[in-house]
């Protein structure tokens, strides 16, 4: 078995900085917060060069020495390409703002960015012996952990509330898990995952309640860092729901500059959430560093409806370090944007994705974003899964076929 050029030294409390061995089994730290993995970095600055990237796969285990896994055996590979940077020109046009940068995660398997947090979950679960998983979802992230698990011989179990939308409940069920939904929110169906730990001892995948899901969201700052040759954009909204994405960006970031591949210069970190669902934008205003949970969550955006992350602090942190900041968008402004973007750019963005465009726009309007920045939104998934409010026409064929109606309407 060939072993990875790792440099994992240990483990640390987001909260407190105690500090855990590495190559252990661990869920949230003593005090109850996500464990950050720690890396030898300097030693990791030495063993590799950005050149050494270019002979890599397109793929995001190309950062293997970002990553914790030390055994190639480990890895499941799905087909984790690169995602694309789409210029959005004609909205760029629109609005007269500076250059619109779309990463478009649609691509990843199984339609969505969870693909990058679970398969570094699931590889790491299979270096460390772990033999069922659960996750409580709201589709997203349970359809990847189906699709790794069924992939790594891991048995899995997913809970989703039962409002979830029904393709993804059935592409989780399909691809092998043990599906079951619950008549509440998706912080009841974490409470079953917590209680199954004891019960039938599976192992808790609940985002940023095991390490490894930001290491593999990490990714997606690296990719872009690279793909933009190492000069990182002014803004970047990304759609927050746990927050893995902008706290994993963020680690990123900071581990590139630690080795000098990256300047000080960072972007503004904006969480986008939706208004039926808005703790972290709260918490920003009021300036508090933990967020109250949200009652009646309610949006369309059901991958940011998340009433409740564990780590808000972390997602505040990063916000407040890099002078950005929190907003919330209505569902008419999601609906809008989505409804525009894939009409006017043929790019077909995910409800979430849709609500980083609703916030440029708006906060083009307030001026908390500059007309000559360069901003890059986030989709996280592929549009295909949603539903989409489209206007067409009916043809009867027992009639004559109209072509000056079909042609004009
Ligand atoms: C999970 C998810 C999000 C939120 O991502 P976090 O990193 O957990 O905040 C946004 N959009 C979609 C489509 C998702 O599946």
């Amino acid at each position: 078995m060939e072993e990875i050029n790792t440099f994992v030294s240990h483990l640390e409390c987001s909260y407190t900085g105690k500090t855990y061995p590495a190559d252990q089994l661990h869920g949230l730290s003593e005090a109850g917060k996500p464990l950050l993995v720690r890396y030898d970095l300097e030693a990791l600055g030495k063993a590799i060069c950005k050149e050494d990237l270019q002979e890599r796969l397109p793929e995001f285990w190309r950062y293997r020495e970002f990553l914790p896994v030390r055994k190639s055996e480990n890895v499941v590979r799905l087909g984790e390409v690169m995602t694309p940077i789409l210029p959005a020109e004609k909205l760029q046009n629109d609005y007269e703002c500076g250059e619109i940068l779309i990463k478009d995660e649609g691509r990843l398997p199984t339609g969505s960015f969870k693909a990058r947090g679970i398969a570094l979950a699931v590889a790491m679960a299979k270096e460390l012996g772990v033999k069922r998983m659960a996750m409580p979802t709201n589709g997203n992230a349970g359809a990847a952990l189906a699709a790794y698990c069924s992939a790594a011989d891991i048995e899995t179990f997913v809970f989703c509330p039962e409002d979830t939308p029904k393709v993804n409940i059935e592409e989780i069920a399909f691809q092998g898990a043990k599906t079951f939904l619950a008549n509440g929110y998706i912080t009841d169906c974490g409470r079953i995952v917590g209680g199954g730990v004891e019960a039938v001892n599976w192992f808790d995948t609940s985002t940023l309640k095991e390490p490894y899901r930001i290491e593999g969201k990490k990714t997606m700052g690296l990719e872009l860092a690279e793909q933009l040759d190492w000069q990182l954009p002014d803004v970047i909204l990304y759609p927050t729901g746990g927050g893995t994405g902008l706290i994993g960006m963020w680690k990123a970031f900071n581990e590139l500059e630690a080795i000098g591949w990256i300047d000080s210069k960072r972007p503004r970190m904006v969480a986008v959430q939706a208004e039926g669902c808005a703790p972290i934008v709260k918490a920003f205003e009021e300036g508090t560093r933990h967020a109250e949970p949200w009652k009646d969550a309610s949006t369309i955006a059901s991958g940011i409806r998340v009433p409740a992350a564990v780590g808000d602090f972390l997602i505040l942190d990063a916000v407040r370090e890099s002078k950005g900041f929190a907003v919330a968008v209505s569902d008419d402004a999601i609906n809008e944007a989505h409804k525009e973007c894939a009409s006017r750019e043929g790019i077909l963005l995910c409800p979430e994705g849709a609500a980083t465009l609703a916030a440029l726009k708006q906060e083009l309007k307030t001026g908390r974003i500059k007309s000559d920045e360069q901003v890059m939104l986030f989709n996280c998934a592929t549009g295909l899964k949603y539903p989409m409010q489209s206007s067409h026409h009916m043809i009867d064929l027992n009639q004559e076929i109209d072509y000056d109606f079909i042609a004009n309407c």
